[in-house]
């Protein structure tokens, strides 16, 4: 496997299009410094959802490259490139096992305490404690029983326990009220220290203390910046 990454991370000079002489991405650069925290904001269809997917290599470029600690994630396996990201996405993937299992499938092994960890830095602690059966609880397959905002911080204590160098976040809270996303808020503040963090999010109040905005139209960034600065 691949060293543990610093992560920075360039896009450099990228094309890419789903399909045949229709670019969704032109000539899109972005570097992000090992820690750095980048949300993407931007109009529907404007390519940030598209950027988390060529980080991921869910899709390869069609021009340019994607660098991770100054290679090319083409010269890693997937397994060794994706062992060291924390996903988090719109639809929190649950699944028909215990709360501790939804958690520990992070990571294989951990222990209680671990587990128990990552579960208090998401603010889910409180609530699992609450379940009938606590940690022992079984979910429905999607996560039924839990709440929105429950069900987001379950996935979010799952990334934490993942301890990866790299966060991406693909509108993790879309669809809460105001008292759970703020919850969920704090829950990815924790998560994303230290960590190089690419956030879609369409609500700009969650984005306060990242380092840096990246706005985008049509594929191309149009601004970036501090959110002071915008
Ligand atoms: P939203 O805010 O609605 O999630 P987005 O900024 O994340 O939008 P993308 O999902 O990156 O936008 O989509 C960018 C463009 O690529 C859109 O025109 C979209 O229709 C197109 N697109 C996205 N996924 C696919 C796909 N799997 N096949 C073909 N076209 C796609
Ligand atoms: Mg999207």
């Amino acid at each position: 496997p691949a060293p543990r990454f610093r992560g920075h991370v360039e896009f450099r000079d990228v094309w890419f299009g789903y399909e045949k002489d229709h670019p969704i991405l032109q000539d899109f650069r972005l570097a992000a410094a090992a820690g750095e925290r980048v949300a993407l904001v931007g109009d529907s269809g404007s390519g940030k959802s598209t950027i988390l997917h060529l980080l991921m290599r869910l899709y390869d470029p069609d021009r340019g490259t994607v660098a991770i600690d100054g290679r090319d994630i083409r010269d890693f396996t997937l397994a060794s490139l994706r062992g060291q990201m924390a996903v988090v996405l719109q639809d929190s993937y649950i699944f028909r096992m215990s709360v501790r299992e939804n958690i520990a499938m992070a990571k294989p092994g951990a222990s209680e305490e671990e587990i128990t960890a990552a579960a208090r830095a998401a603010g889910a602690h409180d609530f699992i404690q609450r379940l009938p059966q606590g940690y022992d609880t079984q979910l429905g397959e999607g996560g039924g029983g839990l709440s929105g905002g429950q069900k987001r911080r379950l996935a979010i204590a799952r990334a934490i326990l993942r301890d990866a160098p790299i966060v991406i976040l693909d509108e993790p809270t879309v669809g809460l009220d105001a008292a759970s996303e703020k919850r969920v808020m704090e829950a990815i503040g924790r998560l994303t220290r230290g960590r190089t963090t690419f956030m879609v999010t369409h609500q700009l109040a969650t984005i306060m203390d990242f380092d840096r905005i990246v706005v985008l139209s049509g594929g191309k960034v149009v601004e970036s910046g501090r959110h002071e600065d915008l």
